[in-house]
C-alpha cells in the first residue's frame, strides 16, 4: 500500500475569522483554473512521445490537475504543441486555437514548436507565435518530462495571476487583433 501524502493546494491570501475566510474573486477563479487545467495535445512528432511519459504514472500530469486529456477544442483550455509544426499545418492548429474557448492557454514544447528548432527550412514554421499567442515556451530539443511538467507550472503561476477581466480588456484584444483573430 502507498504511503505518499496528499499535498493540499495553498489558500490564497485573505483574512481569517473565526468561522470565515474572507479573499479576491480573482485569486479564488485563478486557483480553481490553475489547478484543473484541462490538456489538448497537438503532437506532430519526437516532443509528443515526451508528453506522454509526462502523463503516465512516474511523472504523472494528473497531481497538477490535469489527467483530463482532451483531443477536443471545446473542452480544453490548454494546448501543448509538441512538434515540428510545417507551413501546411499552420491554419489547422489555428483553427484548434480558434475553437477553443477562452480562457485558453498556449504551451509551445521543445525547440520546433518554439523557434522551428533545427529545422530552418522553407517548409516549417518558425515558431508557432508566428500564427497564435504562446504564454509558456519549453526549451529542449526533446525537452525531458520535467521540463514539461515545469512548463505546465509556470503556465499555473500566469493562470493563477491572471485577472478574471483580462479577456475583455482592450490589451488582450489587441494582442488577438494582432494575430488577425477575432
Ligand atoms: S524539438 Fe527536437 S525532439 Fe522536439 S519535435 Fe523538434 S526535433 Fe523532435
Amino acid at each position: 500500500m502507498s504511503d505518499s501524502k496528499v499535498n493540499m493546494v495553498a489558500p490564497p491570501e485573505g483574512v481569517v475569522g473565526e468561522g470565515f475566510f474572507a479573499t479576491k474573486l480573482n485569486d479564488v477563479v485563478g486557483l480553481a483554473r490553475a489547478n484543473s487545467l484541462w490538456p489538448l495535445p497537438f503532437a506532430t512528432s519526437c516532443c509528443g512521445i515526451e508528453f506522454m511519459a509526462t502523463m503516465a504514472s512516474h511523472y504523472d500530469l494528473a497531481r497538477f490537475g490535469s489527467e483530463r486529456v482532451s483531443f477536443s477544442p471545446r473542452q480544453a483550455d490548454m494546448l501543448l504543441v509538441m512538434g515540428t509544426i510545417s507551413k501546411k499545418m499552420g491554419p489547422i492548429l489555428r483553427q484548434v486555437y480558434e475553437q477553443m474557448a477562452e480562457p485558453r492557454w498556449v504551451i509551445a514544447v521543445g525547440a520546433c514548436a518554439s523557434s522551428g528548432g533545427i529545422f530552418d527550412t522553407y517548409s516549417v514554421l518558425q515558431g508557432i507565435d508566428k500564427i497564435i499567442p504562446v504564454d509558456v515556451y519549453v526549451p529542449g530539443c526533446p525537452p525531458r518530462p520535467e521540463q514539461i511538467v515545469d512548463g505546465v507550472m509556470r503556465l499555473q503561476d500566469l493562470v493563477k495571476s491572471e485577472s478574471v477581466r483580462r479577456r475583455s480588456s482592450p490589451e488582450y484584444q489587441e494582442l488577438l487583433a494582432s494575430y488577425n483573430i477575432s
